[in-house]
């Protein structure tokens, strides 16, 4: 699953998903010990397994709490907290993946409801639960890890109550068991953002619609 980060990572590139040094790809196995993250400020396009940075996970004796142990030279993506959030819990094996989809991006710009356009297309709504989108918060900070982990629904046992979350101005996150099931999350969402867009309609065909409603 570690060749499949750096794969992903080339595909998302090709997409035009990212610039060369965006988006970042976290793994943990089930109860794993390690925190398996894409490296900070790399070209995400020569990504290989051995660039994989790889976190020991230190669970406290008294308390329980699991907690990063950041080697010296180890430089992990700068989103590090967008993916420790959801891969804290570590019940099953889980893999994140953030980057900047374009046409969700530009849907959210739109002033597109993600949800809202999710429930109308079965090509997304059959297999992937789209969560509210995150507001426009500064990359890298706290308050976007936070409020994405809240935003996909995440609950005391890890468990997850939405696949992907779009980010106001930024990109996308997306959780699946390994890393091309979340992207498929991505590609579906992006694929509905994309015909929504072209149809020229978007925002006010769903404001009529809803009106009508
Ligand atoms: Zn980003």
């Amino acid at each position: 699953m570690l060749t499949a980060i750096g794969d992903v990572m080339r595909r998302v590139y090709e997409r035009g998903w990212i610039t060369t040094r965006d988006g970042n790809i976290s793994m943990r196995k089930r109860e794993g010990k390690f925190l398996y993250i894409t490296p900070s400020g790399w070209r995400k396009t020569i990504v290989h397994p051995e660039h994989v940075v790889r976190i020991e996970i230190v669970r406290e004796s008294s308390t329980g709490e699991q907690t990063l142990k950041i080697r010296e030279g180890q430089h992990p993506s700068g989103e590090l907290w967008m993916h420790w959030n959801l891969q804290q819990v570590g019940r099953k094996t889980r893999t994140v993946v953030h980057v900047h989809s374009t046409h969700i991006v530009a849907a959210i710009y739109a002033g597109i409801d993600l949800q809202a356009i999710s429930a109308e297309f079965p090509e997304i709504s059959r297999y992937t639960r789209v969560g509210p989108t995150v507001s426009a918060l500064p990359a890298l900070s706290r308050e976007l890890a936070d409020a994405t982990a809240e935003c996909l629904g995440l609950g005391k046992d890890g468990a997850l109550a939405f696949d992907i979350v779009g980010q106001a101005n930024h990109g996308v996150c997306a959780v699946a068991t390994d890393p091309w099931s979340a992207y498929e999350h991505i590609e579906r969402l992006d694929h509905i953002c994309e015909i929504v867009l072209k149809s020229g309609l978007g925002r006010s065909a769903h404001l009529a619609r809803s009106l009508a409603a």
